[in-house]
């Protein structure tokens, strides 16, 4: 067992005080369907109703109670098969306890009337004294664990029941679930809408959104489709959607099973704390991912993330209808089966519309999402079932690390065998619950060889190969000879093996033009010698990029600029030009210049620009300087970037204000604006004061340039940062604000008062994920008895989560242990004062 808080190796550990092993619930029975009938009001934020729940008795042996998870509700009446039944209520869990003269049915009708003001699970959106234009909506989140907030429920993924939504909203709002709209009538100013889902689906996958929105209709390969999205986006709406069609009819293909559900319809609400939820049939996405006119071409889900698109999104959510909503996870610990499938589905949409070339690129920089969090957070297997809350486990493990697990699968058994596999694995399992083995076994049957050592690695153990690869030319025998060490260390705590992998030596010869050797690496140290018909003139290790790894391997200058020149891989190309960087040469820069010109992937071309900008120096600057004017958006951001190397340069300072204030590209303006800020050049401040006042989608530009203010480090700055900070400005001002901070480094007690006030009060969630981000960045200590609140009362697990750690982080472990067990004293004596109040109101109900 890992020690609480202590690091191994260097590395953090995943397990934090709180965590514990977590297993399927073992139950007699289970739900087949699920009926709910409630009274929505979004003005009082209050849910009102009943849950009716139809059970199946799963052994041979008929229960005598039954139990279901609900969280901080009022239980007014519980009926078993009509006729009321005893109950006890904690606050989290719903006794019900039939007379012992009662003989329910065969699959008896448990049917609970219950009110809530709901913390999680359903959330209300309406306008405020800060944020007069916010919309009226309510619209819920169940995964992980949020469906117990709404009704009660065996609230585990375990068991699929069908469903009925009978919500009854104020008029004029419409409403939108799973299934298909059964019916609509209003009466006495409230509308009621009906809807089935008539396919058995997992509890968290229910859903509902309620509000005022635009609707554009839409079929693909015979589906319905809907798009509906608040007014003021009309003019955007199909820029987020549009791909809509092309994406079911792409996945169909592939996995050769049409679309399952009897709708597919995608509602973008506002104040999301997700981008998106594959709710049954019915995605909710975030309304803060539309592109604009002006942002449509290189956009980016944010300045940050450049790699990260709406198109990602929508195919992401779309991928889990076969996986997640059809096929499902089993429990949490195996939720990889819908997140890396979905996740490698977005870079399957990327190879079918735009190239290979483009997956690649898709999935680097998925690789490096997961190996900022590999190294900076902690270190985990993909499957892990001991945490805090189950939401602990949505990381770049479960996402990024899971898909590229399955390329490399792919890779491994080939195209052929691995989409069949995917389509029997599907076929085989629709409507059905999996852990990790099921699809295994069924990749094992369609390959006919065993992948126990190729899962138990990828899956089950942690890490990535870490190869260090030396090359040679033996002219005496005409071959070539490749050392290879995997360099990674393995006893030190965590599971990460020596691997055992396929991998790519590609050689270019004249006489034989790209040769491709195979070879099987399975040792810590090993070498390979390939004969070929001369010296090569390009050598590359897994040029198309088929592993997750990281790969030292130093070559000469003239193999390199082969590589860059010539190599058949964009992403060979890529890593030729991010290498030569380190030969700073005028001859280099001429090099990197061509590649940057010449009309290629823009990946090459802004590796090479972002290259130049590390040699540094007259030449390289001068280059930047003739291509902040280049075409394409992506190519030019780079060079931006780039320039923000050149410290003191008035020319530097005078091109970016001239891309600040005028480029097409809100993405390339967020990047001179940074660029701005890291040179700080005279009078830089004025400079970001003017641009935070450009328009821009989601405020960009305004948020880029509050964090390029931090760069300055002087107290205007930090004035102008602090004045941006406040609840009633848009989100992502005041997250570029939190981001400030980070540039500047430190706090001041005043800064240190509002960002307290904001961790335990704000009702923004984002903002207060943000502000957990700044607190880690800045280590100070000042925060750690916010931070034991935050771990205690934060409506969100994610960030009671990150607190935790952060607490560890801070304190090294100490005292961390104490705030846990308080806490679940704390949760103890809530239920037992509630269990008192509600058996009283039973008593009452009965007599
Ligand atoms: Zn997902």
């Amino acid at each position: 067992m890992d020690n609480p808080g202590a690091s191994s190796g260097g590395r953090k550990s995943f397990h934090v005080p709180g965590s514990s092993k977590h297993y399927p619930p073992v139950m007699e029975y289970h739900t087949e369907h699920i009926k709910l009938q409630l009274k929505i009001d979004p003005e009082a934020q209050t849910i009102q109703g009943s849950c009716s729940l139809k059970i199946g008795i799963s052994g041979a042996t008929h229960p005598r109670v039954f139990h279901f998870d609900a969280s901080g509700m009022q239980v007014e009446k519980v009926e078993v098969d009509g006729k009321n039944s005893l109950f006890d209520y904690d606050g989290e869990v719903l006794t019900v306890k039939p007379d012992a003269a009662f003989q329910p049915s065969a699959s008896p009708e448990v049917t609970v009337w219950y009110s809530a003001k709901p913390k999680s699970g359903v959330f209300f959106v309406h306008p405020e004294k800060e944020y007069p234009s916010k919309p009226v909506q309510a619209w819920t989140q169940f995964e992980a664990e949020g469906a117990r907030h709404c009704f009660p429920c065996r609230d585990f993924p375990d068991y699929k029941s069908t469903s009925e939504m009978i919500l009854t909203v104020p008029d004029g709002l419409q409403m939108l679930s799973n299934g298909r709209l059964v019916s609509q009538e209003s009466r006495d100013g409230w509308t009621t809408y009906h809807w089935r889902e008539n396919v058995p689906h997992s509890v968290y996958l229910n859903s509902f959104a309620v509000g005022k929105f635009l609707e554009i209709s839409d079929t693909a390969e015979g589906v319905p489709l809907q798009y509906l999205f608040p007014a003021e986006k009309k003019e955007d709406a199909m820029r987020y959607f549009g791909l809509t069609p092309d994406m079911v009819k792409t996945f169909d293909e592939i996995i050769g099973v049409k679309y399952p559900f009897e709708k597919y319809s995608q509602v973008a609400v506002h104040d999301f704390i997700y981008g998106g939820m594959e709710n049954i049939g019915a995605t909710t996405l975030t309304d803060t991912r539309f592109p604009d006119a002006r942002s449509e071409e290189d956009y980016a889900a944010r300045y940050t993330r450049p790699d990260r698109t709406h198109i990602e999104l929508v195919s992401h959510e779309l991928a889990h209808m076969w996986f997640g909503d059809l096929v499902t996870t089993r429990d949490w610990a195996n939720a990889w089966l819908n997140e890396g499938f979905a996740t490698y589905f977005e870079a399957l949409y990327h190879e079918r519309r735009f190239g290979m070339d483009d997956l690649r690129e898709d999935l680097r920089a998925k690789a490096s999402g997961y190996f900022e969090e590999d190294e900076g957070r902690y270190r985990r297997p993909i499957v892990e079932n001991d945490y805090i809350y189950a939401d602990d486990l949505f990381d770049t493990f479960l996402y990024e690390k899971a898909a590229w697990m399955l390329h490399q699968l792919r890779y491994i058994v080939g195209d052929e065998v691995f989409f069949r596999g995917v389509n029997q694995y599907v076929t085989r399992f629709r409507y059905k619950n999996v852990d990790t083995h099921d699809f295994m076994r069924v990749m094992e049957e369609v390959s006919d060889r065993s992948l126990q050592e190729y899962f138990t690695q990828s899956f089950y153990q942690t890490g990535h190969p870490e190869f260090e690869v030396e090359y040679s030319w033996e002219e005496g025998i005409h071959a070539a000879h490749i050392s290879l060490k995997q360099a990674q260390s393995t006893g030190d705590g965590t599971t990460t093996p020596v691997f055992s992998l396929p991998c790519d030596l590609v050689f270019y010869t004249a006489g034989r033009g790209r040769v491709k050797k195979r070879v099987w690496v399975t040792k810590a140290e090993e070498s390979h010698h390939f004969e070929l018909d001369s010296e090569p003139t390009i050598v590359e290790f897994d040029p198309e990029e088929w592993l997750l790894k990281k790969v030292r391997f130093k070559k000469s200058h003239s193999l390199l600029k082969n590589q860059l020149a010539s190599s058949e891989d964009a992403s060979s190309r890529r890593r030729a030009a991010e290498d030569l960087a380190s030969f700073k040469t005028a001859e280099t820069i001429a090099l990197l210049k061509q590649a940057a010109s010449k009309e290629q992937h823009w990946t090459v071309r802004s590796e090479a620009l972002r290259s130049i900008g590390k040699i540094g120096g007259s030449e390289a600057l001068e280059v930047l300087l003739e291509m902040v004017n280049v075409r394409h958006r992506r190519v030019r951001r780079a060079a931006v970037a780039a320039l923000g190397e050149f410290k003191g340069e008035e020319r530097v300072q005078q091109a970016l204000k001239k891309v600040l204030f005028n480029d097409e590209s809100p993405y390339v303006q967020c990047e001179a604006a940074l660029s701005l800020g890291k040179i700080g050049a005279g009078d830089a401040i004025q400079t970001l004061t003017q641009a935070m006042k450009l328009p821009s989608p989601e405020h960009e530009v305004t948020e880029a340039s509050l964090e390029a203010l931090g760069y300055l480090r002087n107290k205007d700055a930090r004035e102008l940062i602090r004045a941006n900070l406040p609840y009633g400005l848009p989100t992502r001002v005041r997250v570029g604000s939190l981001k400030g901070y980070i540039r500047l480094g430190s706090l001041e007690d005043e800064d240190v008062r509002l960002l307290k006030e904001i961790a335990l009060k704000d009702k923004d969630f984002v903002v207060r994920d943000q502000l957990l981000e700044t607190v880690a960045e800045i280590g100070d200590k000042r925060f750690i008895e916010t931070l034991k609140r935050v771990a205690e009362q934060d409506t969100d697990n994610r960030n009671r989560r990150r607190a935790v750690e952060l607490l560890v982080d801070l304190s090294h472990g100490a005292d961390v242990g104490g705030t846990v067990s308080s806490l679940r004293q704390d949760v103890e004596n809530l239920r037992s004062q509630n269990q008192e109040l509600v058996e009283r109101v039973s008593r009452m109900e009965l007599t």
